[in-house]
């Protein structure tokens, strides 16, 4: 289960009434059963069910499922739910950061319950694919503004045609430990004011291939590229 590390009391942890509810009634622990705990930051705990909504840590485990790399992804917001699917699957692939980008050419504004539910959806993907972290997803944000924050040095912009080389070859020579900035584009596609701002903050244009992917599979694409160039 995930907790919040105001949860924590010494080596005790006080559940919430759903929590203690999931253990005890829908999981069936009983007093002195196991479980894990997650902290969603990077430390995981076995703990024993107590009585009275507690439990008792038993020791801290040791998670790495990490990659090397921090890697931000900044991906335009698609129609209808096709978001859910981007948070899902690049946190199974390692995403630290996900920021939805209100684009030119995006439709929609979504509304604040769209937010919970796509922090809900990375709490549950980090939990099933045993990630040590829970990816951060950052409220909607213009591209312009998005991309005056960025820090990293490692910055790429994917567009469908007209890339300076493929992302692959651009990442071969990024050291282990970096953070790297991927943005991709809307339905629609970016456009040349927007790719023409990115290039001008150092991004750097890349490609995922000749065909044309849809955006929600390009995110996910881009994710599985700089995994298996990084994977330990
Ligand atoms: N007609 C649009 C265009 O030319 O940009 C297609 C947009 S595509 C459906 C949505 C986004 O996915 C693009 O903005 C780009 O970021 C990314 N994308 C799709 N296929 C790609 C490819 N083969 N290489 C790089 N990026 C791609």
């Amino acid at each position: 289960i995930a907790i919040a590390t105001s949860q924590l009391q010494g080596k005790q942890i006080l559940l919430t009434i759903e929590q203690y509810h999931y253990l005890n009634r829908v999981l069936r622990l009983k007093e002195g059963d196991r479980f894990i705990a997650m902290d969603g930051l990077g430390t995981w705990w076995l703990a024993a069910l107590e009585e009275a909504q507690t439990a008792q840590i038993v020791e801290q485990i040791a998670v790495q499922t990490e990659l090397p790399v921090t890697i931000t992804l900044m991906a335009a917001l698609p129609k209808g739910n096709g978001f859910d699917d981007v948070v899902r699957y690049c946190t199974e692939l390692g995403v630290s950061t996900i920021v939805p980008i209100i684009s030119d050419r995006t439709l929609l504004n979504p509304s604040p319950q769209k937010l919970e539910r796509w922090q809900r959806i990375a709490l549950e993907a980090a939990e099933q694919s045993e990630r040590a972290i829970v990816p951060t997803i950052t409220p909607p944000v213009t591209f312009t503004k998005s991309i005056s924050t960025v820090t990293a040095t490692y910055r790429y912009i994917c567009v469908a045609r007209g890339a300076n080389m493929h992302l692959k070859k651009a990442i071969d020579s990024v050291p282990l430990v970096s953070e790297i900035v991927i943005a991709i584009g809307p339905e629609g596609g970016w456009t040349t004011t927007e790719i023409e701002k990115a290039t001008s903050t150092n991004f750097q244009t890349v490609s995922l291939g000749k065909r044309i992917l849809r955006a929600v599979t390009a995110p996910i694409v881009a994710l599985s590229v700089i995994a298996a160039t990084f994977e330990e």
